[in-house]
């Protein structure tokens, strides 16, 4: 077994990773809230876990990973109109709030198959977990870490801090916890600031409700992870994952929320990806620069001067420590897809040399260049998943390649297969990256050109009182499952 290192959070440094139970991974990381398309904050994460889920799995453990859906409508509230995201949305749009969470599951799933991030073994939703959640704040309210305020339940910090450490985590006293609290409402049933709701008393426009012994309400956000990730990984498992934006307080949360009910800690290591900023800023509504990945994908967004494969927004994700920060900008990007094209293309160049080879029986050549490169692949995964370092390794491969296709390196055919296998193995199975032409994970980029390209002409058609031409290619794109729809802004289309 290859000696995996992993930097854990919680005793900020690298650790030789062992799991609890031997050769049985128990994996969670924090989903999606599902009340908007998917971005690029939720992009790396789950490239950042798809990664760590593939890599364990090539070193033949078995992996139970559980990434939740949050569609609790829980406090993460409008500030001005006392209402939860999700509701709101309802609301707005005149649909059922799981309508809401479904449709946006759907968006999401597919930008995640785009993005080839596999699917987690168990995706439980926090809707349908409330009653595992009640029992779980019982057995808190049991341990004396917890109490009823005006039908509301909330964690009592000061009191588990006095038995236990509230800020492990993130390294933070109570009093630093408490000035960066940020809190909505509800501040006066509680005793201290720095308390947190386990169950919060639904307001009347509040929808999304259930009945519990305190009152028809809600479980708050942090106990959903807790009370999953028990159910499915046990009192102890290996692995919680998820942005950095969520150590604190979320995940702190989570720590204090376990210990009080099961009267130890539940996580082994703990992983925390780095942000994305776009050109040096933070993502957000108000700057402008809140792209999501399908805006991405088709480039229809004031900031992009082009689209990008789902496959160069892995790649680029992949090109930095998953700890570090990502600037997005689209130099940055058109740098990225350049790369990985070359990539791609010294890949079927080692396809078509090792098909084309006649010596099958001949000894390598390069048998210790090529197992150099296989053990600095793994050595850089082995060193807390440096992918950046597996791609320039891959790199000196495609130099390698390209010597022997240019015929200044000699080299037999199971050097070719050799190096052809460096690739499979590091470039697809591990980094997760799909060639063009593959069956799973296609790159639509020049069909989405070719499509905009035929509505051009039409417009043109239309514009030169063509409607012959006009009707004729809306009616074969129909033929074909495309649906073109005419707006003010010009014609738009979809694919049924
Ligand atoms: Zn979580």
């Amino acid at each position: 077994m290859q000696p995996l290192l992993i930097y854990n959070t919680l005793t900020r440094q690298k650790e030789l990773f062992k799991p609890i139970n031997e050769g049985m991974v128990g994996m969670y990381v924090c989903g999606p809230t599902v009340y908007g398309d998917a971005h690029l904050g939720h992009a790396r994460p789950a490239i950042t876990f798809d990664i760590l889920f593939r890599y364990l799995r090539h070193l033949g453990y078995k992996v139970r990973y559980v990434r939740n859906i949050t569609d609790v409508g829980h406090l993460e509230h409008d500030a001005d109109e006392g209402e939860d995201k999700i509701a709101k949305k309802a609301r707005l749009e005149r649909l059922e709030p799981m309508e809401v969470v479904q449709y946006y599951l759907n968006r999401y799933h597919h930008a995640m198959e785009a993005l080839n991030v596999l699917p987690p073994s168990i995706e439980p939703h926090a809707s349908g977990h409330i009653i595992e959640q009640i029992e779980y704040v019982k057995k808190i309210l049991e341990s004396g870490y917890a109490y009823i305020s005006d039908g509301s339940v909330y964690f009592d910090v000061n009191s588990y801090n006095k038995d236990h450490r509230y800020g492990i985590l993130s390294n933070r006293s109570l009093d630093e916890t408490r000035t960066n609290t940020r809190e909505l409402d509800g501040q006066s049933e509680k005793r201290n600031p720095a308390d947190f709701a386990l169950w919060k008393k639904a307001q009347p426009e509040h929808i999304m409700r259930w009945p519990s012994p305190w009152s028809d309400g809600f479980p708050g956000w942090h106990l959903e992870c807790s009370t999953m990730g028990q159910k499915y990984l046990g009192e102890t498992f290996d692995i919680h994952g998820g942005g950095m934006d969520l150590m604190f307080p979320h995940h702190e949360c989570e720590i204090a929320q376990s210990v009080a009910h099961n009267g130890h800690p539940t996580v082994k290591y703990w992983m925390h990806n780095n942000m994305i900023t776009i050109e040096g800023q933070k993502m957000g509504k108000s700057l402008g620069n809140f792209i999501t990945l399908d805006e991405f994908f088709n480039g229809k967004h004031p900031k992009l001067t082009q689209a990008y494969s789902p496959m160069t927004i892995r790649f680029f994700i992949l090109q930095a420590h998953y700890r570090g920060t990502v600037d997005f900008s689209n130099e940055a990007l058109q740098g990225a897809e350049k790369a990985l094209n070359r990539m791609l293309e010294t890949y079927e160049r080692i396809v078509k040399l090792a098909a084309e080879a006649t010596d099958t029986d001949a000894p390598a050549l390069l048998e210790a260049e090529t197992q150099a490169l296989e053990q600095r692949c793994y050595d850089a995964l082995n060193d807390d998943l440096n992918t950046p370092m597996v791609i320039a390794t891959l790199f000196d491969a495609a130099r390698i390649v390209n010597q022997i296709n240019d015929g200044t390196l000699k080299a037999s055919a199971a050097d070719l297969r050799a190096l052809k296998q460096l690739f499979d193995t590091f470039l697809f199975d591990i980094l997760g990256i799909t060639r063009p032409d593959a069956t799973a994970g296609v790159d639509v980029t020049p069909y989405r050109k070719a499509v905009d390209l035929l509505l051009e002409v039409r417009s043109q058609a239309k514009a030169a009182k063509d409607w012959a031409t006009s009707d004729l290619i809306r009616d074969r794109l129909a033929e074909m499952g495309f649906s073109v729809k005419d707006t003010k802004n010009g014609a738009e289309w979809t694919l049924n």
